[in-house]
């Protein structure tokens, strides 16, 4: 735990170093849970985002963009539930006055008990060996089933309480577990209370309540206002789907753990529309999809689990999410929602207008079922950053720090590295660049010894490194050193273009998606 703490201080503090995350507003001593993206950050972001709409639209026939405002008319959100539901149930404690989410706080007491379920498991493995038969042994190990027995029933009564909107029984819940505030220790808790996460301001001059409007805390209700126009002017036949990439707010109280949880934050995400009867077969195939896009990456062995949602939202009658191993442990990274046609339905009662789609294959017209894929873009960000980020030692028994982020999403794509300043060497530098820039990011570094410019560029997890000697002027050959292996290489400059578009093009990663 200790070390995982550190693990996420060594990320924020190397994010800010390099430029790719600062505090916004850094000079009025920042903003809570507000973040701006440095330089290097930027860049990382937008390849996250063309990695994500390049493997929805560009892969998917049946699935288009769109890019909507994020002022909404205000009736959307009392259609959409946001108004009513969208809500946190908070509790204090009164020793350390920090303010906790009720069912995080019961999350994450199951999870502790998970950890000693799975622990026992490993003992189990080991004992065995090759013999070792999971399921079995969880099945009737008894101290697995005890732990077990004792996260299914927090599970029921959290569900309950949490459906029937009794806040009291949520509060009883953590207060039989003796569940204490994970700062002091203390089991001095408040009553629990809901609180509406949006946020809202007031549109032109006129006060009062029409001109009362929110800023979206989902993306996904631009996508169902707009369901009708995007099939209609785009033709297009069930089932399709439409991505969008934009800003989100959302109030949130408990804000900590940087970028993982912020109050305005970008999400990802595609709803998914297809005929009623088959949502949970589109569902089990976006599960599928959405792991693949993730492993796709490479980042790491078991980073990625589901996790089924304990209570459905009011809309859904199917979801997970996939948590990811962050250096706090396993939270949701991205979550997949069968929405049901909840929203549609809602959006025409509200609004008075038809919604529905005439199936030439069905003849018939109904409103179509939604199933969603949503991912947070920060937390994607710290995903990438947190299983990126190594402290290495070599063989030499010296260190590097190096960010392993997968090469077509790196912020430098290459480092062209003239050996010495002088001799003509740094012309050629320009001219290689002058031929580079059109596809790709990259930085001329002519300062110090070439060792500390590749750990420089190992630190920003550029790929591959062009160094640029005397005899590049003889022979047209230069070489290339690969942030991974620190192998190195003589090329000739004709062949560059080529290793250069395999090493770090999108087609290489895009392909396993195919
Ligand atoms: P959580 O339980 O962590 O609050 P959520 O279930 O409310 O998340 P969704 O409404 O499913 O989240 O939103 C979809 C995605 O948007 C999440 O999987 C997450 O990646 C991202 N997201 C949600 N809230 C935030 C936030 N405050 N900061 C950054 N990303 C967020």
């Amino acid at each position: 735990m200790e070390h995982k703490q550190d693990k996420l201080k060594e990320i924020i503090s190397h994010a800010k170093e390099y430029g790719f995350v600062f505090p916004s507003s850094e000079i009025y001593d920042g903003l809570a849970a507000t973040y701006d993206y440095g330089q290097l950050g930027a860049e990382l972001k937008n390849n996250i985002k063309q990695y994500w709409w390049k493997s929805m639209t560009q892969m998917h026939q049946n699935i288009v963009g769109l890019d909507a405002s994020i002022f909404m008319h205000p009736k959307t959100w009392e259609a959409s539930g946001h108004l009513d539901a969208f809500n946190d149930p908070l509790i204090d404690n009164k020793d350390s006055k920090k303010r906790y989410r009720a069912d995080v706080l019961l999350e994450e007491h199951m999870e502790k008990i998970n950890k000693k379920i799975i622990k026992e498991v490993l003992k189990g493995k080991k004992r065995f060996g090759d013999t070792f038969n999971e399921a079995e042994f969880r099945a009737t190990n008894p101290n697995i089933l005890r732990n077990q027995a004792k996260i299914d029933s927090v599970k029921t009564s959290m569900k309950k309480s949490l459906e029937e909107n009794d806040l009291e029984a949520l509060r009883t819940l953590i207060v039989e577990l003796e569940i204490a505030c994970p700062l002091s220790g203390s089991k001095n808790w408040t009553e629990v209370r809901q609180f509406n996460l949006m946020f809202s301001t007031d549109m032109g001059s006129v006060a009062g309540d029409a001109a009362k409007i929110y800023l979206r805390p989902e993306t996904a209700q631009g996508i169902f206002v707009n369901f009708l126009n995007v099939q209609k002017s785009g033709r297009m036949k069930i089932p399709f789907g439409i991505a969008q990439i934009g800003k989100a707010f959302r109030n949130e109280i408990i804000a900590r753990q940087f970028i993982f949880r912020m109050r305005e934050f970008e999400q990802m995400e595609m709803q998914f529309f297809v005929p009623p009867g088959e949502e949970l077969k589109w569902y089990d195939y976006w599960k599928i999809q959405r792991e693949k896009w993730h492993k796709n990456l490479n980042l790491g062995e078991d980073l990625h689990r589901f996790h089924d949602h304990i209570k459905l939202a009011h809309y859904a009658n199917a979801a997970c999410d996939i948590e990811f191993d962050f250096p706090m442990g396993f939270k949701e990274l991205e979550g997949i929602h069968s929405r049901t046609d909840f929203d549609l339905k809602q959006h025409e009662k509200h609004s008075g207008k038809k919604l529905s789609y005439f199936d030439p294959e069905r003849n018939e017209s109904y409103v179509p079922y939604v199933i969603e894929t949503s991912i947070g873009l920060d937390r994607m960000f710290l995903a990438i950053l947190s299983a990126s980020l190594k402290n290495e030692v070599l063989e030499d028994q010296s260190s590097r720090i190096v960010l392993k982020i997968p090469a077509p999403l790196a912020p430098v794509k290459v480092a062209i590295l003239p050996l010495v300043k002088k001799d003509g060497l740094p012309d050629i530098a320009n001219e290689l660049a002058n031929q580079l820039k059109f596809d790709y990011n990259y930085q001329i570094d002519l300062k110090d010894s070439i060792g500390k410019r590749y750990r420089r560029q190992d630190a920003i997890g550029t790929p591959i490194c062009i160094t640029i000697d005397h005899q590049t002027k003889e022979d047209q050959t230069v070489t290339l050193r690969f942030r991974d292996t620190m192998k190195q290489e003589r090329i000739a400059l004709a062949d560059l273009q080529g290793i250069l578009e395999n090493e770090l093009g999108w087609k290489k990663l895009l392909l396993n998606l195919a």
